[in-house]
């Protein structure tokens, strides 16, 4: 066995091998090593190879499911090695022969079908990356839906990192695909670093761009590829990679593929990697998705729409016809609020068949696939009478497009609700998932079988009563079938002579068992009964498939279509419950914004009993086509700005906007600099990271982008962030000529706007009030006139002795302006000058008493939490 298992593991290097022993899945070697740890599983040792112990662990067949998924998201391939024949026919071929095993499929991140190892809400890729005559190629595709795509990669040397990171950053893929010639390119080294976890290098070879060309005619039956739209030789070379992997990963079994699609250039509003991250569109800053714009705004219904959204989000549209028509469709569900209504509660009820339809194609479907996809065929009928008996003159393109896409499977979904029973087993090899009176010569077995059954129960009272025994009992077990069984203190009631019909079969300490000829022949014809049913059963689900299977193409279109009159009502129902917008999408260059809100700081509000948010302006054009905004921290200058870059994300993705009114000029590549954190990985410090992120937006930015910087200069020396500040904004103005929102502290750079013709100043209102500062956060024209920064360093809770110490160091500053010598000031406001003379830091003989005075007197006990005040009081008795 262990020669089979080397052979095997050979041929799997890079996988862990699940070797299949009757019930279990066993690992051997290094690969039981680092199983166990990662799985947390105990290690065992099973016989010795080359003198020493062999590692081995292993996991239950029937709970395979839930290791596999923790391994794969540990970064593991997994090889599911099988047996192929049963013990019995192995021993046939002699005694020591060894069970005849194969690896029927690798499992890898980004090949995986499974419902239990994948997220419901989110598309899974597997991307290829490439290049061929001098130029680089990316191609994507969703194992488990058929989503298949490709994009052309343009950059020149010094951007391709760049831009390289963000179309990967929008796919967010599942596995990566790369040449292992490229792993020692400049400027891709990046990428492998970046994605390390996810990348699987192949050979060259894999990525020749001819045999790519036949591969990718060959699968989608055409004569030219040209048919599908003109790729470039880099997008064949990694679409038809992605082909050769799934075949490797499948064993030879192709899924259902969308034809692939391309995605121009310039067809998707360009999202670097760290804008949306900061803006967190998919997933906030801690991780996950919770507090993400994906999150707030996703009130879909199905998978399949959930995947939809998350991508129409990663990829927001440019061209402002394509974003008109979604529009359009939102627009008419918003209005129609009865067949919103309806069609949603329709949805719910749709199964995501996507993924089912995947798993049937490669033969890893079950009852409850064709099952899923009955149902939603159903709904699939009853939602196109729901939206024909509109007359098509009312209805946007884009609905009467859904109409079509829903087609006609009616045939299809009566056969398939005939055909299958309610109660549904997961896997078909048991059987019992035909429904009666579909197939008559199966329900006559079941009958035979199920009359046997009855007969036998029956045997137990006659046998009863012909021993006398009350507690004989009829049983079955899988070695014995079907028995009699009696307690042995009444086994000499039951005769056993040669003329009886009972005959003796077992003796345990606990029971005797018998039989009967008249048992033995019953059971024989139920198991001959549910031999020949199963047998049926299984041809029947062979033809169900095949029907499924043989409309493919138009299954998988009613289930494109289902998700996006999800996608779309649930916009349109977001749109009415939040109060949302339609925006107005042309090729202009206006950024025209009234009473815009930020959806995802005013969802935590309303959760909160502070104020409702506050809505705001925002108009980008020739005389203030850069705001110059200032203003105190925490006066809600990073909300502003964030808020108009995900309008723009929002108004492109086709949805409506959280504003009263929108106009924007499509924007084709947003850029934002917000907030930073140290990028130790790599590592950055966090004004290194700025000044990185800042340069791609002044190498890159264009007069039809939308910039976003917060507070540049932040991490260095004043005067150095200051001037860094001041170029920046020149430069933008002047050479990129973007619509920009520029938040700063340096009140110095509003004298900019006397030079910049269309910069203009704007600020947050704060107002002061009985000695407080009371933040307003509504954006209005004109430069801030101070910093509050002590006030919030108050609210922050900084000791009171600080906060009083800083107050006089401003004040000095203010007195002496900005440029006075700070040595000088130091000594005219020597350390501690402002705290009495018994503070704790100079000793006297009374010290630790002193000290606790001065702790008492620093805190306002109207200002603590009993918590707090227990803490103090512990701090005390350790002074003393
Ligand atoms: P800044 O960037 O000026 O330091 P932020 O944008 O981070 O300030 O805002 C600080 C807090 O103020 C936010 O977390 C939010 O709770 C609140 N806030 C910001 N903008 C608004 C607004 N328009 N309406 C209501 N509250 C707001």
């Amino acid at each position: 066995m262990m020669v089979q298992y080397l052979e095997i593991k050979e041929n799997h290097p890079d996988s862990l091998l699940f070797y299949r022993m009757g019930d279990f899945y066993e690992l051997f070697f290094q690969d039981a090593i680092d199983a166990s740890e990662a799985l947390d599983i105990t290690l065992t040792k099973r016989g010795h190879h080359n003198g020493a112990d062999i590692p081995m662990c292993g996991v239950p067949f029937h709970a395979a499911d839930g290791y596999l998924s923790r391994l794969i998201r540990k970064g593991f391939k997994v090889a599911i090695c099988e047996q192929m024949e049963n013990p019995a026919e192995a021993k046939k071929r002699g005694p020591k022969s060894v069970v005849k095993r194969g690896v029927v499929r690798l499992v890898t991140p980004g090949t995986i079908t499974e419902d239990e190892l994948l997220d419901a809400r989110s598309h899974n890729y597997l991307v290829a990356l490439t290049d061929a005559s001098g130029e680089y190629g990316l191609a994507w595709l969703d194992m488990s839906t058929g989503d298949f795509y490709t994009q052309p990669v343009q950059a020149n040397e010094t951007n391709l990192s760049g831009v390289l990171l963000a179309a990967l950053a929008r796919l967010n893929p599942g596995e990566l695909l790369v040449p292992e010639r490229l792993f020692l390119r400049e400027g891709l080294s990046d990428i492998v670093n970046e994605w390390r976890s996810i990348v699987s290098p192949l050979p060259s070879s894999r990525f020749d761009s001819e045999n790519a060309r036949r591969r990718l005619e060959d699968v989608f039956s055409i004569k030219a590829l040209d048919a599908f739209g003109e790729f470039s030789r880099a997008e064949i070379a990694a679409a038809g990679s992605l082909l050769d992997y799934v075949e490797l990963t499948q064993k030879g079994k192709l899924p259902r593929l969308f034809s692939p699609k391309r995605v121009r250039t310039g067809a998707v509003m360009e999202i670097d990697a760290a804008t949306r991250r900061n803006l967190e569109l998919s997933q906030s800053l801690t991780g996950g998705r919770k507090g993400s714009l994906l999150a707030t705004i996703d009130r879909t219904v199905t998978g399949a729409g959930a995947r939809m959204l998350g991508s129409r989000l990663a990829a927001p549209l440019t061209d402002p016809s394509a974003i008109t028509s979604r529009l359009d469709m939102v627009s008419w569900f918003v209005q129609e609020d009865g067949r919103r209504m309806d069609l949603r509660a329709s949805l719910r009820q749709c199964p995501d068949i996507e993924r089912g339809l995947s798993r049937l194609t490669v033969g890893r479907g079950g009852p409850r696939d064709l099952a899923g996809i009955r149902d939603a065929l159903r709904e699939a009928g009853r939602l196109k009478s729901l939206l024909s008996a509109v007359s098509s003159d009312q209805l946007p393109v884009g609905v009467i497009n859904c109409i079509e896409g829903l087609g006609d499977h009616s045939t299809l979904c009566g056969v398939l609700q005939s055909a299958l029973q309610d109660d549904l087993p997961h896997l078909a090899r048991d059987g019992g998932f035909i429904a009666s009176g579909y197939a008559s010569e199966l329900d006559e077995y079941k009958q035979l079988r199920d009359d046997s059954r009855k007969l036998i129960a029956g045997l137990q009272a006659d046998y009863a009563q012909k021993t006398g025994v009350s507690t004989l009992k009829v049983k079955h077990n899988n070695v014995l079938g079907y028995f009699i069984e009696v307690s042995p203190t009444n086994a000499s009631k039951v005769n056993t002579d040669a003329d009886s019909e009972f005959i003796h079969r077992q003796t345990l300490a606990s029971a005797m068992r018998f039989t009967t000829v008249e048992l033995s022949d019953l059971e024989q014809k139920i198991s001959g009964a549910a031999g020949k049913a199963l047998a049926i059963e299984l041809g029947l689900y062979e033809k169900l498939v095949l029907e499924v299977l043989n409309q493919v193409e138009g299954i998988a279109i009613v289930a494109r279509t289902l998700a996006e009159l999800d996608v779309t009502s649930a916009l349109a129902e977001l749109a009415i419950s939040e109060r949302w917008n339609r925006p107005k999408i042309d090729d202009s260059l206006s950024f025209d914004i009234v009473g815009g809100r930020h959806p995802v700081v005013e969802a935590a509000l309303a959760k909160t009993s502070e104020g409702p948010f506050v809505a705001n302006n925002c108009t980008l054009e020739d005389q203030q086509r850069l705001w110059l905004i200032t203003g105190p921290n925490m006066a809600g200058k990073s909300t502003f700005l964030r808020q108009n870059a995900l309008i723009a994300v929002l108004a492109q993705m086709g949805s409506f906007v959280p504003a009263e009114e929108a106009h924007i000029g499509s924007v084709d590549r947003l850029f934002s600099r917000v907030g930073a954190a140290d990028d130790l990985a790599r590592g950055r410090s966090t004004f290194m990271v700025e000044m990185v992120e800042t340069a791609v937006i002044l190498n890159q930015s264009t007069e039809r982008s939308l910039v976003i910087l917060d507070e540049i200069g932040r991490g260095t020396a004043t005067y150095d962030g200051l001037s860094i500040a001041w170029a920046c904004v020149e430069h933008l103005h002047e050479a990129n000529k973007s619509r920009a929102l520029f938040a700063t502290h340096y009140h110095e750079l509003t004298s900019l706007t006397s030079q910049l013709s269309s910069m203009s100043c704007h600020s947050m209102r704060v107002k002061e009030w009985q000695g407080e500062v009371v933040f307003l956060h509504e954006v209005t024209s004109g430069a801030a006139d101070r910093s509050y920064g002590i006030h919030v360093a108050k609210l922050a809770g900084l000791p009171h002795s600080a906060i009083t110490r800083a107050e006089q160091v401003l004040e000095t500053l203010e007195r002496d302006g900005q440029a006075g010598n700070l040595a000088h000031l130091a000594e005219d406001l020597p350390l501690f000058a402002h705290l009495p003379t018994t503070d704790s830091t100079v000793e006297d003989s009374d010290g630790g008493n002193t000290m606790v005075d001065h702790r008492l007197k620093e805190v306002n006990l109207d200002d603590i939490s009993p918590r707090q005040a227990l803490d103090l009081l512990y701090e005390l008795k350790a002074i003393e």
